[in-house]
């Protein structure tokens, strides 16, 4: 049966806590951008926001952090709530299996990303939010959504993680450039990647990330029967994505393990969502060699198992 008491959450956020504090094979840090290297790979939490009104919080769940690829998911909501279907004329819906800022498949493809998830698709996606606005105002438009969806302005860009990224991310500057050539994306490369950046260095904590999630789990809106923040289509269709192509070539792995939707960022977050049920955030900086947070996928896994969360579950 699945557990909705918040007592027996409460006990299990615990006991996840604890057993993960105790783990010491933590994964290694991202150090490919030079600001993300400094963070202490010791952090971890989790955080659930339940369809109650609960919210369950465990470990440095007030500590802020950069969200980095769980940013895809928000600036897909964006987008489809700006251009609708047509997005999909730029980007595709299938897993890639390859690596997050793979270039492979690109040429096979004619410049269309395999899903909004990979660099390159969420590169797409931002320059269809630039087609209608210039790189500060969509920034403004990503953020002032986050903190609508969290419920909390204390949300930020994080400037110096942006910076070091925007001084090291050669590789998506190819991917920006090549897409650019096949007029997948239409602005300069360069605002597209330079706004992609800013809104990945978006800073929040693993509670505000919980908070962020809910449109997710309860259909479009903050809470079940609450504002809407997109259409429940929409909200089902980045779930779809979640599950197949939100852990890159970890993606089958963490459906496997854990049977929830979820979004991981190279800073060690990860968004995951159990419909109906609740928004979760965990958050662990050292990743495993796919770039998936280690102790967040593990926590989630256990989390799945003790709950009975899974989407794969009858009850
Ligand atoms: N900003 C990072 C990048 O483009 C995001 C990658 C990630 O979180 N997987 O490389």
């Amino acid at each position: 049966m699945s557990v909705s008491d918040p007592v027996r959450l409460r006990e299990i956020v615990d006991e996840i806590c604890e057993r993960m504090a105790g783990e010491t094979e933590r994964g290694r840090v991202a150090d490919y951008i030079p600001e993300l290297a400094k963070i202490d790979p010791g952090r971890f939490a989790l955080v659930l926001s339940t369809a109650e009104g609960n919210v369950i919080a465990g470990g440095d769940a007030d500590t802020r952090f950069s969200i980095q690829s769980i940013s895809k998911a928000f600036a897909l909501a964006v987008a489809l709530g700006r251009i609708g279907d047509q997005l999909w004329t730029r980007v595709g819906r299938e897993p890639s299996g390859d690596p997050f800022n793979s270039i492979v498949q690109l040429e096979h493809e004619r410049g269309i990303p395999r899903n909004p998830f990979i660099n390159a698709g969420a590169i797409a996606v931002t320059d269809a939010i630039l087609s209608r606005s210039e790189p500060r105002e969509a920034l403004g438009q990503i953020l002032q959504f986050v903190r609508f969806l969290a419920d909390d302005d204390d949300i930020a860009i994080d400037p110096a993680v942006a910076k070091s990224e925007t001084e090291t991310g050669w590789r998506n500057a190819a991917l920006a450039n090549f897409m650019r050539d096949f007029g997948t994306i239409q602005r300069h490369p360069e605002k597209v990647i330079g706004t992609y950046f800013h809104h990945c260095a978006i800073a929040m904590t693993p509670r505000q990330l919980a908070q962020a999630g809910r449109f997710l789990a309860f259909d479009g809106a903050l809470h079940p029967g609450g504002p809407r923040a997109i259409a429940p289509r929409m909200a089902r269709q980045i779930n779809a994505l979640m599950l197949t192509c939100g852990h890159y070539d970890g993606s089958g792995e963490f459906a496997f393990r854990v049977g929830l939707p979820g979004k991981s960022g190279v800073g060690g977050g990860i968004l995951a969502v159990a419909p109906g049920r609740a928004a979760i955030g965990c958050w662990s900086p050292g990743l495993n060699a796919v770039g998936n947070s280690q102790l967040a996928s593990m926590a989630l896994e256990m989390l799945a198992d003790r709950t009975g969360w899974s989407v794969f579950a009858s009850n």
